[in-house]
């Protein structure tokens, strides 16, 4: 883990919903990558929030392993900021992505998807901004807390 100002080159991820950064490291893909230089603070004091708390993922380096389409879907007030030698270039908020491809396992126990391994588990946003699985409609349940 790094120290919080170390950063010179990476991305910072803020305004994470205070107690979900664990399970975004996940699906950022950072649990399985064992080279990343990542910081995690939790529970950072935060005005804009109604908790008053925010998480914050720092990443060193290239970041572009990092899977960002899901920030998005899982919580629009998240930021990303970029940090080129020491100071931030870029700030954005993630747009949703029209499709997830296997980034989430569709939970209905009957779809293809769930049978057949070779399959691809795919959802799409729909026009009521949820994502559904092509294969059985199921809407995708996002576990916020
Ligand atoms: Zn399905």
């Amino acid at each position: 883990m790094l120290n919080i100002d170390e950063i010179q080159n990476g991305i910072v991820i803020d305004h994470i919903k205070a107690g979900t950064a664990v399970g975004l490291m996940d699906l950022l893909g950072i649990k399985g990558n064992r080279s990343a230089s990542v910081a995690l603070i939790q529970n950072a004091r935060s005005h804009k929030s109604p908790t008053g708390r925010k998480d914050i993922i720092k990443v060193e380096g290239d970041s572009s392993w990092l899977n960002l389409d899901v920030l998005a879907y899982l919580d629009p007030n998240i930021t990303v900021t970029t940090i080129h030698d020491g100071k931030p270039v870029k700030k954005e908020k993630p747009q949703p992505p029209r499709r997830l491809v296997n980034i989430v396992r569709c939970r209905n126990p009957r779809c293809i998807s769930s049978i057949e391994e070779e399959c691809d588990q795919i959802f799409e946003l729909s026009a009521n901004g949820k994502y559904r699985c092509i294969y059985c409609e199921q809407e995708l349940q996002v576990n916020r807390d």
